[in-house]
């Protein structure tokens, strides 16, 4: 680049590497500006693109690989397009086919690469939804337009290069013609008068007598009559060399003039027009009688040669022979000068000298492209070329090709300008209902989730993420992995109601279920889709649907449940749960046939101490009660709190009644050693009444309490502080004769 700006070589352009390229650049090897110029922004962006931190590194970088594209397209272009013919002074210079495509896959690596640098890949360089869309549909736009341009104005350029090779040799042919034939005819004119007899008897007399006045007279008489045919000058001369008769003026013996290489011997002269000067011996009889020297003017080719042609308007025609190291050229116009040339084996005119016809593109003697047809000139020794300056060849072309641009680039904007118009509502109206479903999903806790047959992962949208505490990376499951984080107890459900919704068997997917947080606890989850794609088989493709975290309600449900079922103040079932317990236990033992045993547990005296101490020491007392209560039996047993002072007890799989009598006595007994509470220290007794059920018909859940009650009743009748059986109503059944489970023994 240096050197292309100061025009002063520093010596590294390595000519002869580049030798064998038969191009006509001044300077082989050197680079061409364009080239140092898309170097230069390669560096420049290799250097920036890992350390962009602000906005305008950003988009310098950007700037920076679209300029690499860029010169590589012009280059692309300016090759295929013949830039550096069409255009005088084109500016990129040429570039090497294999350096403009290099550029232009250089650029657009370029631009790939900055584009995954993390300070591009959160930042939106497009402040508005529709300007990407837009950009890359102009893109598209522009590449169509601009290959379909590129593959038309190729070949429009090709046919006018064809046409005008054609044109040019065609003019070439022409004047090529007009010259032989000219040259032709009048040489045969001049050999015509040279071997006129009559001429040559007067030239004998003359031999004979050289004072021979009257043929000397008759002599110029018959040469000054020729004159009149065309011969402006003509002289004639013994074969000794003595000059007769010279009539008219000859050209000036310093005028451009060049030898033509045909019999007889003659000259081709330039005199402001076209001359042939022949020189012919005058031969009769084998015998040489003089010499015939004419001068004829050619005002038709003179004419003919310099004419206008539309093909040549601009061009030029050149006519020469080469003597040495020089092409002597006769003038290009009528009005010009004749010409001289160094001669070189470059030049068109070297080729047309060495007898071949045929049409290039190549530089002239000043050094400017043209276009040149080249071709001998018969015989003469002379070669003529036709050329024209490629930029003026080109002009037509250079002009529709503005014109095209123009227009394109106003059908270009128009579409652009459609584009836009037709997508910014949408993307907007998109980024709009997006921002919508957005703040919709963030106000509502709402997980969406979109699963796709195709996708090998389930998508989930942010919310989920944070329902499950875990990284996104991990949230962003795969079916299985759900089926991995789902509650044992729940992928049995889970399963089967997602193969129900996949197969079409449910119309929706509707489940509540839990799943393993990122801490390890569970989360319920109410989970709900839908399929919204199928194939053609039928098969679903497409699932979307909404995870929502219910485990608040869960919890409240439970709670409440808990609250409905059990006894606020000792936390035991009430009496709604245990008569569930009880229907079942009764169920159960039907079928098998076990002893079942329910008690009947009343506190003694109770009302004494709520009355004395007061209610809240009543409460504790009946909490620590409670305690006790539970702490004697199976986990498997109920206990529960009737109301009031009032417990149940009702236990399953007895061995005999004699047990159960054994576990009342227990639980009596635990009841009897004293109860802390505040300060006080209290003692109370129960009474307690049971009922057996081994699966006796007739004997439902009510039936049974009521039994146990009269057993309770006994007891309190009894005295209090003593276990007795209760039989059906109105008959007390008798008292378990167990050693020291007597009422008395325990009173
Ligand atoms: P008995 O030996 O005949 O059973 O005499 P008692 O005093 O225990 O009489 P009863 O069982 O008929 O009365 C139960 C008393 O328990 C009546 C009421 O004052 C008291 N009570 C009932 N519910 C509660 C309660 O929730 N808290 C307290 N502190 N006392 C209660
Ligand atoms: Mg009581």
């Amino acid at each position: 680049l240096a050197e292309y700006l100061f025009g002063h070589g520093i010596g590294i352009d390595w000519p002869e590497q580049h030798g064998w390229i038969a191009d006509s650049n001044p300077f082989p090897g050197r680079m061409s500006p364009s080239t140092a110029f898309a170097f230069l922004l390669s560096g420049a962006t290799l250097l920036l693109m890992n350390r962009v931190r602000a906005r305008g590194i950003g988009l310098l970088v950007q700037g920076l690989t679209l300029g690499i594209t860029l010169v590589g397209t012009i280059g692309l272009t300016g090759y295929l397009l013949k830039f550096p013919l069409v255009y005088r002074n084109y500016l990129f210079g040429q570039m090497a086919l294999s350096t403009a495509i290099g550029f232009i896959a250089a650029g657009t690596g370029l631009w790939l690469s900055w584009r995954r640098d993390a300070w591009y890949r959160d930042r939106r360089l497009m402040l508005r939804e529709e300007w990407p869309i837009v950009t890359n549909g102009a893109i598209a736009m522009l590449l169509v337009v601009f290959v379909s341009w590129l593959a038309t104005s190729t070949s429009t350029g090709r046919q006018v290069e064809s046409l005008m090779k054609a044109n040019l040799l065609e003019v070439l042919e022409q004047r090529s013609q007009l010259i032989r034939i000219d040259l032709e005819l009048r040489s045969a004119r001049a050999a015509l008068v040279a071997s006129r007899p009559a001429l040559m008897d007067l030239l004998d007399r003359l031999q004979a007598h050289r004072d021979d006045g009257d043929a000397l007279a008759r002599l110029r008489e018959t040469v000054q009559s020729f004159q009149p045919h065309g011969f402006n000058a003509m002289s004639i001369a013994g074969p000794d060399g003595t000059e007769w008769v010279r009539v008219g003026g000859f050209v000036d013996e310093t005028a451009f003039r060049v030898p033509l290489r045909q019999d007889p011997t003659a000259f081709l002269i330039w005199d402001e027009g076209f001359v042939l000067r022949t020189l012919i011996p005058m031969v009769q009889n084998a015998n040489v009688s003089g010499m015939m020297i004419s001068e004829q003017r050619l005002p038709i080719l003179t004419k003919g040669f310099h004419a206008a042609d539309p093909s040549l308007a601009k061009g030029e025609i050149a006519l020469c022979n080469q003597s040495n190291a020089t092409f002597n050229c006769f003038p290009p116009t009528a009005e010009a000068k004749p010409y001289y040339v160094v001669a070189s084996p470059t030049l068109s005119m070297a080729f047309a000298l060495a007898g071949e016809t045929g049409t290039r593109f190549a530089k002239d003697y000043r050094g400017i492209d043209v276009i040149a047809a080249f071709g001998p000139v018969g015989t003469s020794g002379l070669g003529m070329v036709a050329k024209l300056d490629t930029a003026d060849l080109f002009a037509p072309l250079r002009d529709q090709m503005r014109v095209e641009i123009e227009v394109l680039a106003v059908l270009l904007a128009a579409g652009v300008a459609l584009l836009y118009r037709s997508v910014a509502p949408l993307a907007r109206g998109l980024s709009l209902s997006k921002t919508r479903l957005q703040l919709a999903l963030d106000a509502s806790r709402i997980a969406l989730w979109d699963w796709s047959s195709r996708e090998r992962h389930v998508y989930f949208s942010d919310e989920w993420e944070r329902m499950l505490g875990r990284p996104a990376r991990e949230v962003h499951l795969q079916l299985e992995d759900l089926f991995r984080i789902a509650h044992p107890e729940d992928r049995a459900a889970l399963q089967k109601n997602l193969a129900n919704t996949l197969s079409g068997k449910q119309q929706e997917y509707d489940i509540e279920h839990r799943v393993r947080a990122q801490d390890g606890h569970w989360v319920w989850i109410h989970s709900h889709g839908e399929v919204v794609e199928r194939d053609g088989r039928g098969h679903a493709v497409r699932m979307v649907g909404t995870n929502v975290d219910i485990s608040a309600r869960r919890e409240t449900e439970s709670q409440l449940t808990h609250r409905a079922t059990h006894d606020p103040l000792t936390g035991l079932p009430n009496r709604a749960l245990f008569q569930d317990r009880l229907e079942l236990a009764l169920a159960r033992a039907r079928r098998s046939k076990a002893l079942m045993v329910v008690m009947y547990i009343d506190l003694d005296k109770f009302k004494g101490i709520n009355d004395t101490l007061g209610h809240d020491v009543g409460d504790a007392l009946l909490k620590g009660f409670a305690a006790r209560l539970t702490s004697g039996i199976r986990a498997t047993d109920t206990a529960a709190r009737l109301g009031g002072d009032e417990f149940a007890v009702v236990m399953e799989a007895f061995g005999t009644r004699e047990d159960g009598l054994r576990v009342a006595e227990k639980i009596a007994a635990g009841v009897r050693p004293s109860f802390k509470v505040g300060e006080h220290t209290l003692q109370v007794t129960s009474s307690i009444g049971i009922a057996y059920f081994a699966g006796e018909r007739g004997i439902d859940a009510e039936r049974l309490l009521k039994m146990a009650d009269n057993g309770l009743y006994q007891a309190k009748a009894a005295g209090r502080d003593c276990v007795r059986v209760g039989g059906a109503a109105g008959e007390p059944e008798v008292a378990a004769e167990g050693a020291g489970l007597s009422p008395s023994s325990s009173s």
